[in-house]
């Protein structure tokens, strides 16, 4: 007997026929004597409708009320998901995040997981329940509800399966595994059998929503195996773990971020400390700063460009608009069309040249680079919002057609 938590996605359990297909899947394996605990996510584009929803109201509700209200996606598809399996006659019981022991840190909207205490959930299993339990929330030590951020139910799977010390995890989505690139928008993306923890991650948070980034994170941190797979067919997925003694790929994957502006500061005196303070300023708001760029001096002056989420970029503008005279640059440009273009690989370290090539399909597609990041398992371009697409496509082109 085995402890399995598996967690759907939204689109998994979107209707009442996409419930009785999950419950299948979960009674198959509680059937076989596992005790199983089900992460869900809100049916379909729940998430979405109650943001627009609050907006319509209020477009600037407090972010504790929006956690309020998002939380109650999720409780829908927990409860609605116990009732079908009640229905197909299985014990269930489905929990919220603060019953299921959810402990989080106080950030509204982008919370952090602090502890799971899984008492009541082990309870629960012992009655031979199924337990549902809610994802992308918890409780603050306001003992207020908070959810993790967008896609936040893959950590919360992940969380339950390390605190339980489950024997799988498995995370049922709308594909049937990680590919090479998005499947759904890359012709001759591939899937992957086995991908590295480290190139997940990278993947992951430059853009591939197929697992958010803190799940992999954590999966890292706890030795968790994840496997992600279809809810829909019953294919074998993708495996997510600490590969070793296998031939490093040269590229493992292609993504792309859309949610990313450039900033520009202007006539930077070209003088030591001032990246210092205009980073600073940066950080102590919270302000990511991902890709940076500083211009050769000339004439006593510089400019800095850098990119951030495009939901921070107004509130970076203002913090920074009044600030740079008093350092004596002349102004802050914005543009949000744009698109950050990443291949991953953990092969690329001991192979020259994948720049180059990655640099070679963008400049047959004329695609032009605004600005370029690397680092070991990792190259990012920026380009226009526009191209964004082409570039992926042409790029995968340029190192997957190659093996086939
Ligand atoms: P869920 O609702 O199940 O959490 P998501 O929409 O968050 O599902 O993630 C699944 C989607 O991720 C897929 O439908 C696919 O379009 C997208 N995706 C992006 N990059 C990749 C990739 N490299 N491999 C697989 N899917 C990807
Ligand atoms: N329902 C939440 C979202 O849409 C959490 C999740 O799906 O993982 O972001
Ligand atoms: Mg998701």
């Amino acid at each position: 007997m085995a402890l399995i938590v598996q967690k759907f996605g939204g689109s998994s359990v979107k209707d009442a026929e996409h419930l009785r297909n999950v419950a299948e899947i979960v009674t198959s394996r509680y059937r076989e004597g596992n005790d199983v605990v089900v992460v869900v996510s809100a049916q379909g584009d729940t998430t979405d409708d109650l943001i627009e929803k609050a907006k319509e109201i209020n477009p600037n509700g407090s972010k504790r009320e929006m956690d309020q209200l998002m939380t109650a996606g999720e409780q829908i598809s927990a409860a609605l998901l116990a009732m079908t399996i009640e229905n197909m006659g299985f014990p269930a019981v489905s929990l919220l995040g603060w019953q299921a022991g959810f402990t989080t840190s106080s950030a509204y909207g982008s919370a952090r997981i602090k502890r799971v205490d899984p008492e009541r959930i082990r309870a629960e299993l012992s009655r031979r329940n199924i337990v549902v339990v809610t994802g992308f929330q918890g409780l603050n030590r306001y003992d207020d509800m908070t959810t993790l951020g967008r896609g936040g139910s893959d950590t919360s799977a992940v969380a339950i399966a390390a605190a339980m010390h489950a024997d799988l995890c498995q995370i049922y989505t709308d594909v049937d595994g990680v590919y090479t690139a998005d499947p759904r928008k890359v012709n001759g993306a591939r899937k992957l059998d086995f991908i590295s923890y480290d190139e997940m991650l990278e993947l992951a948070t430059l853009g591939a929503q197929v697992l958010n980034n803190r799940s992999v994170e954590m999966a890292k941190k706890y030795h968790i195996e994840l496997e992600v797979l279809s809810s829909l067919t019953r294919e074998k997925g993708t495996i997510v773990k600490e590969v070793t003694n296998v031939e490093k790929m040269l590229i493992t994957g292609v993504a792309k971020d859309d949610n990313i502006a450039r900033l520009s500061i202007l006539g930077v005196p070209d003088r030591p400390g001032l990246a210092f303070k205009i980073f600073s300023k940066l950080a102590q708001k919270n302000i990511n700063v991902d890709i940076i760029l500083q211009s050769i001096g000339r004439n006593g002056t510089k400019d800095i460009s850098f990119t951030v989420e495009k939901d921070k970029m107004q509130s970076a503008i203002d913090l920074l608009r009044d600030y740079i005279e008093t350092l004596g640059a002349t102004a802050i440009v914005a543009d949000d069309n744009v698109a950050k273009v990443s291949i991953v690989g953990s092969g690329m370290e001991s192979h020259p040249g994948v720049a180059a090539d990655m640099f070679e399909a963008l400049f047959e597609a004329n695609i032009n680079i605004r600005m370029i990041s690397t680092s070991e398992i990792k190259i990012s371009v920026l380009i226009d919002k526009a191209d964004g697409a082409r570039a992926v496509q042409t790029i995968h082109d340029k190192f997957f057609d190659a093996l086939s």
